[in-house]
């Protein structure tokens, strides 16, 4: 199926008189005919579900739909894009190791990585991607396990070069995870290009509607974990009477591993209802991609023309500094979002946010709607200038999110804020 089908059929396929839409199935528990039956579950010998903390049917089919979609063997839903990236992680890192990470990424994963992991006894050594080969190759210590980076940077618009970082990642056999949050598996699918693990915010264009907070794990399948390198995938789990995953689940050892171990353990499953909300999103979701896509070139060249902008970030326009790589990439386009810097820095920057009247000033990213969001005054308050610079942010930088609105209504509206920014 290509993706489009695959947005609306993968996944959940009704049975004879069963219905259509995919049904909520609210329900903590299962229940079995015989004790052996619920014992060949946590045998892991059959395949069912016992218990919503570790699987669940409705979540279970958007799952199927999301691996189908990436081209991956197995997906596992989680209940933030936070908890995928930081179980995504946590799989194959424990204290004492280390990941690589480029700097340009999410606000929210640079303070995992960099606090919140480092507590555990994990550390983050960050890249930039611009680095040449060898100084990312000199980066690596024999105890780092993962590379991980953004196909499309939030808020920075860089365009993450995954070739580039997939090969130096398996020359040192380790694998390279990418967030693919803001490209969709409908503008870019990381596993065709190297990369072995995808996550996902499904908080944003997947869901599409602002109507839950979710996360996603993908597995390619490809990675080698029998290289010696990864213990926890190919020796006995004590924690799981002496399951080898690699051994009993084949390709599908490091998505396994993270459902019935940490998930097991952490719990952060999204219910059924937002895996509903979830996958009715989803459905429409090539068909929004696309127009996302179109509406957000035209505001970038329009705002191009502005002299009250100092520079659009948005990889399709062919003066962007990642139109090379956006051309590889992200050939079908680069989604809704866009970097602009406002001429006059942070008061200017947030004038105009406040002048808006369509475009909805809110912490959100990648919605039906159009919305805007002030970084250095909002999400990304808690990092230091450096910390900004090296994300890619300028103080009147302000995140464009472009919605489905009639295209003439967003200029409109981006054209009157930026007269009364000017004062
Ligand atoms: C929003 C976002 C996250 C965090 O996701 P939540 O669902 O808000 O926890 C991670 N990565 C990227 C690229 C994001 O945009």
């Amino acid at each position: 199926m290509k993706i489009e089908t695959q947005c609306l059929h993968a996944g959940y396929t009704p049975k004879n008189g069963e219905p259509r839409a995919l049904p909520i199935y609210q329900s903590t528990t299962y229940k079995y005919d015989k004790t052996a039956d619920i014992g060949a579950l946590f045998d892991l010998t059959a395949e069912g579900h016992m218990y919503s903390r570790i699987s669940n049917p409705t979540v279970d089919a958007v799952e199927k739909k999301i691996a189908a979609m990436e081209g991956g063997v197995g997906a596992l839903c989680t209940t933030s894009g936070q908890a995928a990236n930081l179980l995504a992680v946590l799989n194959i890192c424990s204290a004492g190791d280390s990941l690589i990470s480029v700097s340009t990424i999410y606000g929210g994963t640079i303070n995992l990585f960099a606090v919140t992991l480092k507590r555990l006894g994990i550390e983050c050594i960050f890249v930039s991607e611009e680095d040449s080969e060898e100084k990312i190759q000199a980066a690596i210590k024999p105890n780092t396990r993962l590379i991980f980076g953004e196909t499309l940077a939030n808020p920075a618009m860089c365009v993450f070069d995954i070739e580039k970082f997939a090969k130096i990642a398996h020359r040192n056999n380790i694998p390279l995870v990418v967030d693919n949050t803001f490209a969709t598996p409908v503008l870019c699918r990381p596993f065709e290009f190297g990369a072995d693990i995808v996550t996902h915010s499904t908080t944003k264009y997947m869901d599409g509607h602002a109507l839950q907070v979710g996360g996603v794990i993908v597995d390619s399948g490809n990675f080698d974990w029998t290289n010696g390198k990864f213990p926890e995938l190919t020796e006995p789990d004590e924690s799981y009477h002496g399951v080898r995953y690699v051994h009993d689940f084949g390709k599908a050892a490091y998505i396994t591993k993270a459902r019935v171990q940490l998930m097991r353990d952490f719990g952060m499953y999204p219910g059924a209802l937002n895996a509903f909300l979830l996958n009715v999103g989803l459905e429409t979701l090539a068909v929004r991609m696309e127009r996302y896509c179109r509406n957000a070139e035209t505001v970038a060249r329009h705002l191009l023309k502005s002299d009250m902008i100092e520079s659009v970030s948005y990889p399709a326009l062919e003066g962007d500094s990642y139109h090379d790589l956006a051309m590889k990439y992200l050939p079908k386009g680069c989604s809704g979002v866009m970097a602009l810097t406002i001429k006059g820095g942070r008061d200017t920057a947030m004038k105009f946010m406040d002048s808006l009247k369509l475009a909805s000033n809110e912490v959100h990213v990648a919605d039906i709607r159009t919305c805007v969001l002030h970084p250095a005054s909002e999400t990304h308050r808690q990092l230091n200038d450096e910390q900004l610079a090296a994300a890619g942010i300028h103080p009147g930088l302000v995140r464009l999110s472009v919605g489905l609105e009639n295209v003439d209504d967003i200029i409109e509206d981006l054209d009157q804020a930026l007269a009364a920014a000017r004062g």
